[in-house]
């Protein structure tokens, strides 16, 4: 399915309150999931992308989750007191009909509400954005390279749709990037600096890849990337002043 056919199918979907978020895995505690606060990480079930560096490979197909939602909210009635927040991850929530209805139950019950999205679907962004006190953004590539990183034609479309609406909202963000020199050489990781320079936003944490939970065995084996001290001055001089590098080796 294209990346456009899924964006309609979530906008139609975003509404539907009756049908329950499809449960993946839960983390009970993080403090990096939304760096400075305690959250609980939901996983949500299913992604319309391949990005072969996917270190959730279990968590792409669409299919039964390992919990149900109204589990995990009665665990959640526990947990006041304990946890800040909670973060919707994948997977892709915005691909889950039930997620702005899950958000609001979620913050029915005190607690904050963090997503973590590939923006594969602006519309469905757009719809939960005012539930949302935080949000981190994939950004994957330069726009002329998304297509072979997600394996979606117009996925840099959709992506760089999702974080216009981010600059608009108001609502803090983090710019995200998984990073490979196997998949993404150093000139294009570069370029992709040169757009989010001229995006002109704050936070871009550049990650680099793990092997575990990967499904691409070539990459698996490769084993850890690491991003060198030239690389990171190379890219920390391509951002704008103001613009914060922060590196997850
Ligand atoms: S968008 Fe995220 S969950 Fe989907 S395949 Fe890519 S890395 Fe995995």
């Amino acid at each position: 399915m294209t990346s456009a056919a899924h964006k309609g199918e979530a906008a139609d979907v975003a509404t539907d309150a009756a049908t329950e978020i499809v449960v993946g895995g839960l983390t009970p505690l993080s403090t990096s999931d939304w760096p400075g606060m305690l959250a609980a990480t939901v996983f949500c079930q299913g992604c319309a992308w391949n990005c072969p560096y996917c270190h959730n490979a279990a968590l792409r197909p669409f299919g039964p989750g390992e919990r149900t939602w109204p589990e995990v909210l009665a665990w959640l009635t526990t947990r006041p007191g304990l946890l800040d927040a909670v973060v919707f991850s994948g997977g892709e929530p915005l691909l889950q009909p039930g997620l702005a209805e899950a958000m609001r139950q979620v913050r029915g019950l005190g607690f904050e509400v963090g997503l973590h999205t590939s923006g594969m679907a602006p519309q469905a962004l757009e719809r939960v954005l005012p539930l949302c006190g935080w949000v981190g953004l994939d950004l994957k590539a330069p726009r002329r390279a998304y297509p072979r990183i997600t394996g979606a034609p117009g996925s840099a479309e959709d992506a760089w749709a999702s974080l216009d609406l981010l600059r608009e909202s108001g609502i803090p963000f983090e710019l995200r990037t998984t990073w490979h020199p196997a998949l993404l050489p150093e000139d294009e990781l570069l370029e992709l600096a040169g757009e989010i320079a001229a995006a002109g936003t704050p936070l871009w944490a550049l990650q680099a890849f793990q092997p575990e939970g990967c499904a691409d065995a070539s990459l698996a084996t490769a084993g850890r990337a690491r991003v060198d001290e030239a690389l990171v001055a190379r890219l920390r001089a391509a951002l704008g002043a103001g613009q914060q590098l922060i590196i997850r080796n």
